[in-house]
């Protein structure tokens, strides 16, 4: 069955053509100017943007803290979708105590089996390193795991002589060391010195988690990595100026080291904390920043030191396990929620302000994520033998954007009222429109999972 797009804007990896996009089953045929459609359906893009689907490397559905993420992997991947987001890359959370890693990738086939609307792939997360784990991760590897992320704060915080074992390790596999960056002793002695002093408001949750705090556990990694051997190093939600100037300098110095950044570090900042009530909302990790920060980040990603802009999607509702904050802001479940609205917030404020060009969107939205998890070319980009996995937006559609119009399953978006200039209209995967019409046109458990493939980092350097 043939399916052709027809006269839209077509963004490829290196340009941007006007033209027609012919689909064949599940892969792009063809991309070029005055398509046949053989008979199939013309999907009429005037007007429009074509774009690889948006590739979302950091959610956290259904996620366990003590309290569970109110989105699982069908509401999760259907905001997705609706979102203009095709694949999703999720975090297996913490299993019981001394469990492999394979239990928990168990238990997270479970949580998306039949469940989910998009492609998936699931990220290893170490709570213990031990030889036997350092070994079980060959065998994730040919899982289809391609990536591990290690906490250095929260529960299993990993101390630098296993975070050294996992980088050489990862690096000698193909696999890449994901990061969590934050200076666990810093967190936990602010808190307690704010606690102690009666200071348990909202306000007080990014005072406790300075960008100083995370950029030296920032510094800190790409030592390590270094001493691995210049190992694979991806520096998840970097939020803070000096993180970004650590990340620069190191790419300089030739290590190999990525970034990923997220839409609230870009369009939020740490007023939402001054309203004791609402600021629950915003209680995230790392915190929201100071304006100045956003200018930084911008330029990180225009200059190539960000890679990826993701959203770290972990959602409890505001009027339920976010209140137990209330009196206390360390007893608020981290995190907020952003999958739906990652690719149009990033499209308006990149490309409608002009911040980006449509390349350079695709590219931190879809294209480099898809080479740093190892699942490019399959997914990432539009050319011929890729998935059918595209998004089409409307550049001129303006939407402002509040809680009742997302399909999240949180009572909050952290964005109510931004205005955005764009808009996704259709998401198709593997050829199949999963969403269109504003509408979900596939049942669930249609979303396949990915098998990632390991990567050559240092190709990814040039
Ligand atoms: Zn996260």
């Amino acid at each position: 069955m043939k399916k052709l797009i027809k006269n839209g804007t077509i963004v490829l990896e290196d340009k941007v053509i006007q033209g027609d996009l012919l689909i064949e089953d599940e892969v792009i045929a063809e991309i070029g100017q005055n398509l046949d459609a053989e008979g199939g359906q013309i999907i009429d893009a005037t007007g429009l943007v074509v774009l690889p689907g948006g590739i979302d490397v950091h959610t956290h559905f259904n996620i366990d803290v003590g309290v569970r993420a109110v989105d699982d992997f069908s509401t999760g991947t259907i905001a997705a979708a609706f979102g203009g987001t095709t694949t999703i890359v999720d975090h297996m959370g913490f299993g019981p105590k001394g469990c492999n890693l394979h239990h928990q990738l168990g238990v997270y086939k479970g949580y998306t089996n039949g469940k989910c609307v998009t492609d998936y792939g699931i990220h290893g997360v170490f709570q213990d390193i031990n030889e036997d784990i350092l070994k079980e991760t060959e065998v994730m590897m040919a899982d289809g795991v391609s990536s591990f992320k290690m906490y250095l704060t929260y529960d299993y915080k990993l101390e630098d002589a296993d975070t050294l074992k996992v980088l050489k390790k990862l690096k000698d596999i193909g696999g890449i060391t994901t990061v969590h960056c934050e200076n666990d002793a810093i967190i936990h002695y602010l808190r307690d010195k704010f606690v102690a002093e009666g200071k348990t408001e909202a306000k007080y949750h990014p005072q406790s988690r300075p960008p100083y705090c995370e950029a030296e556990a920032v510094d800190r990694m790409i030592a390590l990595a270094k001493a691995a051997g210049k190992a694979p190093l991806y520096i998840v939600h970097v939020s803070a100026k000096e993180s970004v100037n650590l990340i620069r300098e190191a790419r300089k110095a030739g290590d190999t080291v990525f970034g990923e950044t997220c839409p609230q570090y870009l369009v939020l900042d740490e007023s939402r904390y001054d309203d004791p009530v609402e600021g629950l909302k915003f209680i995230l990790s790392p915190p929201l920043r100071a304006k100045e920060h956003q200018e930084a980040i911008w330029q990180g990603i225009k200059d190539g030191t960000l890679q990826v802009i993701a959203t770290d999607h972990c959602s409890f509702d505001f009027h339920g396990d976010k209140q137990n904050g209330k009196n206390d802001f360390t007893k608020c479940p981290n995190g907020a929620p952003g999958v739906e609205t990652r690719m149009p917030i990033v499209f308006s404020e990149g490309v409608s302000k002009g911040r980006l060009s449509l390349n350079e969107f695709a590219a931190v939205t879809s294209t480099n994520p898809a080479k740093i998890f190892g699942m490019y070319p399959k997914k990432g980009v539009l050319a011929p033998g890729s998935d059918a996995d595209i998004v089409l937006m409307n550049p001129d559609m303006e939407v402002t954007i509040t809680k009742n119009i997302l399909h999240e399953n949180v009572d909050y978006t952290p964005y109510e009222g931004i205005q955005v200039k764009g808009w996704p209209v259709m998401t198709m995967v593997r050829g199949q429109a999963v969403v269109e019409n504003e509408r979900l046109q596939v049942p669930l458990g249609f979303g396949r999972y990915i098998n990632r493939k390991p990567v050559k980092y240092t190709e990814l350097l040039k």
